[in-house]
């Protein structure tokens, strides 16, 4: 007998092309988009830049790499950059931003938001003998490592609002803006209005095989476009992606409302066992981060003996672990999860 396909929760990113996506792909005009001569990636640039109502968008092979640029065309080496606590640039850039930026991030508030009151607190003068100047500031919406959650969209324009009176650059890692839109019913192009700069990704949640956008005025995505070279990352015939991302805007972006409420699914269920740490309230989009209180098995013991019932999950501390929901697992699949999974902590299996 064939052993089922395992359950794949580590992260949205692991969604495989649909037969559609795939045919559209196929099907898509392309040239050489570094003479601007993509077709099709002209037409995916143009309705990003449209739907975040930003001046201009600029494709990137990875979230990473959008990230990486927005440093490089908003700050100056030797720079102080403030993001929220355990940011993705902080945990899952491997020092890209030392290394390409030469800046440093300073991390401030919790659970992946923070006040107005502290980013003041935290920004250094300009022009001191001794500090390093503060020049920008990233807000993570959803916050990754935080379980997914949204940044309340009045901290933002509150802390953006501060930001431009100090001329400080804003600068969103909106990997899961779309996420973040669908539960909270706002239009990216409102959560997308207080910054200067925007990202937001095609491969997580949307199902696509690559590609994040960067979005914000013709002079900063002209900047864009040259440090996207510098890093290596400016290609070719890149309609194909262009292609598989157009197809994720138009089928793939309401669905997300099915991801939240499965991930809510099987964070009320885990939320019964006494050996589950969760605030339910932290589950508001497609990501569980939960903790193993001190009397259960620890992270990695409950990540390996959930892939031998067939179960992928991360470890993201010794005693935390991440499940992701995605468009490549049912309502079904996350009943299963719960179970094996409170079986598991529980001492059941
Ligand atoms: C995934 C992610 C990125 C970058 O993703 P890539 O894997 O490089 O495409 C950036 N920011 C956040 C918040 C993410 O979750």
């Amino acid at each position: 007998m064939k052993t089922p396909a395992p359950i794949d929760l580590r992260s949205d990113t692991v969604t495989l092309p649909s037969a559609a996506m795939r045919a559209a792909m196929a099907d898509a005009p392309v040239g050489d988009d570094q003479y601007g001569e993509d077709p099709t990636m002209n037409r995916l640039q143009q309705r990003v830049a449209a739907v975040l109502a930003k001046e201009a968008a600029l494709w990137l092979p990875s979230g990473t790499m959008a990230n990486q640029v927005a440093l490089r065309v908003l700050t100056r080496p030797g720079d102080d950059v403030i993001v929220s606590k355990e940011a993705h640039a902080v945990w899952h850039e491997t020092g890209g931003s030392a290394a390409n930026a030469g800046v440093q991030l300073n991390e401030i508030g919790a659970r992946g938001v923070f006040t107005t009151a502290q980013f003041r607190a935290a920004v250094k003068p300009r022009g001191h003998i001794i500090y390093p100047p503060t020049t920008l500031v990233e807000i993570e919406n959803s916050h990754n490592r935080s379980g997914g959650v949204i940044f309340p969209q009045d901290e933002v324009e509150r802390i953006c609002a501060a930001a431009r009176e100090m001329e400080i650059a804003t600068y969103l890692d909106g990997a899961r803006l779309w996420n973040t839109s669908v539960a909270s019913g706002r239009p990216v192009s409102a959560l997308a209005a207080p910054f200067d700069l925007v990202s937001v990704a095609l491969s997580k949640g949307l199902g696509a095989p690559g590609g994040t956008l960067l979005a914000g005025s013709r002079e900063l995505v002209a900047k864009c476009v040259r440090h996207r070279r510098m890093l290596g990352g400016a290609m070719r015939q890149i309609g194909f992606f262009a292609a598989a991302g157009l197809y994720a805007l138009d089928h793939n972006i309401e669905r997300l409302a099915e991801d939240h409420a499965n991930c809510r699914i099987i964070g009320e269920r885990l939320s019964e066992s006494t050996h589950v740490e969760l605030d339910l309230s932290s589950v508001q989009t497609n990501i569980l981060v939960f903790g193993l209180a001190a009397d259960a098995l620890d992270a990695n013991t409950l990540v390996a003996r959930a892939r031998e019932r067939g179960v992928l999950i991360s470890a993201f501390g010794p005693r935390t672990v991440r499940a992701v929901t995605h468009l490549d697992v049912s309502r079904e699949h996350c009943g299963q999860v719960a179970k094996i999974l409170l079986d598991i902590i529980d001492g059941r299996a």
